[in-house]
């Protein structure tokens, strides 16, 4: 049996995995990322579990980052809330360490992978994900795959949608997740609410908005305005099957739907609407099944594309 080990690297926790090829997860493991802060930690473990794991046979190495990589070298440019990883060759390091294959991309594209597999989106080709959280991670999956290109592509979140908006993390202005983020979210409500200090989690908000508080009403409706809109541009241009909502807020999402709803159609060019489905995201621990799936995939590419058909199948058993 072949199997694989996915490594989920968050800013708060590493989650790492062992991966059947049918994206069924055999044994798994969990750190606190400041555990791992060190380069020389994160890579001696990766080589430890690999080892513990040796009995399973580890075909390929699967790794979600939280940042901009090189996808074909595995060359990590930034990872914009994990300090001290910039401009790092992090695949070429564990491929000589590890002498296995390493394939390494973005984590919402990792997310997002493993529910078009095994989750929300399983057999949908066209599919938008989004990790709504303290940021905006977005991914794409286009004929099937990742929609990928030189970088990991598909930042949604930094797509600007204000000519006069709020600096973004990421050095331009008036990103959507400047919009939608739970720490623009926390700050708008203490402001409507005239208070001294913001709620410490967004779920304050949502919990607040159940129980009919127009402050926390307003928030929402002005996030569906803002998610819808941009939405409706990604739906214009990738005409997705289905739009998939992770991360934190999506414990709001029964909430904001409808409002969700309302604003999508209110933009979109509307024969590119008809049909698609709008849901939560499913798996709860997408990170590794899908960094373990992504390296199975790339991994059976590429020996097939080395040995050719039948020679490549009786390898890849
Ligand atoms: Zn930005």
């Amino acid at each position: 049996m072949s199997v694989f080990l996915g490594i989920d690297w968050g800013g708060t926790y590493i989650k790492a995995g062992v991966v059947t090829s049918k994206g069924k997860i055999l044994e798994k493991t969990v750190y606190s990322s400041s555990q791992l802060k060190e380069k020389s930690a994160f890579i001696s473990e990766i080589k430890r579990l690999k080892n513990k794991f040796a009995k399973y046979n580890i075909k390929a190495v699967g790794i979600g980052a939280p940042g901009i990589i090189d996808i074909e070298k595995g060359f990590i440019y930034y990872l914009p809330n994990v300090s001290g990883w910039k401009n790092f060759p992090l695949k070429a390091i564990l491929k000589k360490e590890l002498k296995t294959p390493i394939f390494i991309d973005n984590d919402a594209n990792v997310f997002a992978l493993a529910e078009v597999r095994k989750g929300a989106g399983k057999g949908k080709s066209r599919a938008i994900f989004l990790t709504l959280g303290t940021g905006l991670g977005g991914a794409v999956i286009f004929d099937g795959k990742i929609l990928e290109g030189k970088t990991s592509a598909a930042e949604l979140g930094h797509v600007s949608i204000s000519t006069d908006g709020r600096r973004c993390g990421c050095g331009g202005t008036g990103c959507i997740e400047t919009f939608t983020g739970s720490n623009y979210l926390l700050e708008r409500y203490r402001q409507l609410k005239k208070i001294k200090v913001a709620p410490k989690e967004v779920k304050e908000i949502f919990d607040k908005a159940r129980l009919g508080e127009k402050e926390a009403i307003i928030i929402w409706r002005e996030f569906s305005i803002h998610l819808g809109k941009f939405l409706a541009g990604m739906i214009n241009i990738f005409n997705p099957q289905i739009i998939i909502i992770g991360g934190g807020i999506s414990g709001a999402f029964n909430l904001f739907k409808p409002m969700l709803l309302k604003a999508i159609k209110g933009q979109v060019m509307w024969p590119n609407f008809k049909g698609i489905k709008l849901v939560k995201a499913e798996l709860k621990d997408s990170g590794i099944t899908g960094a373990a799936l992504l390296a199975k995939e790339k991994f059976e590419s590429k020996v097939r594309s080395s040995l050719g058909g039948h020679r490549a199948s009786r390898y890849l058993e």
